[in-house]
C-alpha cells in the first residue's frame, strides 16, 4: 500500500509507492466520447443541456487513474519502526483543460483559459472544506518535444501534510505592511502648486504626477518616502534640490 514516510535522518516526508505493472495505453480516455473511461466526473463546466459524464463539457475534472492520494483512505498516523507514517488520504484529480486533444496553452482561446483558472478556484474552494487536507498543489506539465502528445490537463493534489519545503517557506514569510497610497493631489494643493510646478520643483516627471493623482499608478516605496519628506518639509527638499543643481 502507498504511504507517506518521514525520513528521520533528513526530517523530510517521502512518498512510498510499491512498483506495479503499467497498463498499456490505448486511445485517449480524456477525449469527448470516452467519458466513461476517464471516470466519474467530479466537476465540469458544460454547454447548456449536456449531461454529466457525457460529451458537451468545456472543462472537466476527473479522479486521476491509479491515484496516489485518495479521499476514501482513512487518515492514519502512526510510528512504524524509525518512521512516522501517514496514509495517503487526500485527492488526486485531473482538470481536463479542453475537449480538444491537441490544445496547448498557445492554441487555447482566452475564454477557455479563463474557465480553466475558474476551475482551479472551484477545486481549491471545494477541497479546502475537507478538514483533513492540509495542503493543495496544482501542477501543469508542459509537453516536452518528442514526447507523445497527451490531452491537456492540470493535476490537483490535495495532501494530509504540509511538505517541509512549503512549511519552511511559510515560516520565513514576513508580514507585509500595506500602506495606504499617499494622496499626491491634496499634498500638491496644500503647497498651492500646479501639477507642472510640482513636477518641476521636486524633479518628478509630469506624467508620473498625473498617473499618481488619477490612480493609474501608485508611488513605489522610495517614492512614498520621498513624498513623505516633501509633505513634512517642502522647503528643505527645495533647498536641497537647488543646492544639488548649483
Ligand atoms: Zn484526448
Amino acid at each position: 500500500m502507498d504511504e507517506l514516510r518521514k525520513d528521520p535522518t533528513r526530517g523530510q516526508w517521502s512518498l512510498i509507492r510499491p512498483k506495479r505493472a503499467s497498463s498499456a495505453e490505448s486511445g485517449c480516455p480524456y477525449c469527448p466520447g470516452a467519458e466513461q473511461l476517464a471516470g466519474r466526473e467530479i466537476a465540469a463546466y458544460r454547454k447548456d443541456g449536456s449531461l454529466p459524464n457525457e460529451p458537451g463539457w468545456t472543462v472537466r475534472v476527473v479522479p486521476e487513474a491509479d491515484a496516489y492520494f485518495r479521499i476514501e483512505h482513512e487518515l492514519v498516523r502512526e510510528g512504524v519502526g524509525m518512521f512516522d507514517m501517514i496514509t495517503p488520504r487526500g485527492a488526486s484529480e485531473l482538470i481536463l483543460e479542453s475537449p480538444n486533444h491537441d490544445d496547448t496553452l498557445a492554441t487555447m482561446d482566452p475564454e477557455q483559459l479563463e474557465s480553466v483558472l475558474w476551475m482551479y478556484r472551484d477545486r481549491l474552494v471545494d477541497l479546502k472544506r475537507d478538514g483533513q487536507i492540509r495542503d493543495i498543489l496544482i501542477a501543469r506539465h508542459h509537453r516536452k518535444p518528442g514526447v507523445r502528445p497527451h490531452h491537456p490537463y492540470s493535476r490537483v493534489t490535495a495532501i494530509p501534510i504540509v511538505f517541509d519545503e512549503t512549511r519552511r517557506e511559510l515560516r520565513e514569510l514576513k508580514p507585509v505592511q500595506i500602506e495606504e497610497a499617499p494622496d499626491v493631489a491634496s499634498l500638491r494643493r496644500r503647497l498651492r502648486l500646479s501639477q507642472g510646478a510640482f513636477a518641476t520643483l521636486f524633479g518628478i516627471p509630469l506624467a508620473t504626477v498625473k498617473d499618481w493623482e488619477q490612480g493609474r499608478r501608485t508611488p513605489d516605496a522610495p517614492a512614498r518616502a520621498y513624498l513623505r519628506v516633501i509633505a513634512q518639509n517642502p522647503r528643505a527638499v527645495r533647498n536641497a534640490l537647488k543646492t544639488a543643481a548649483e
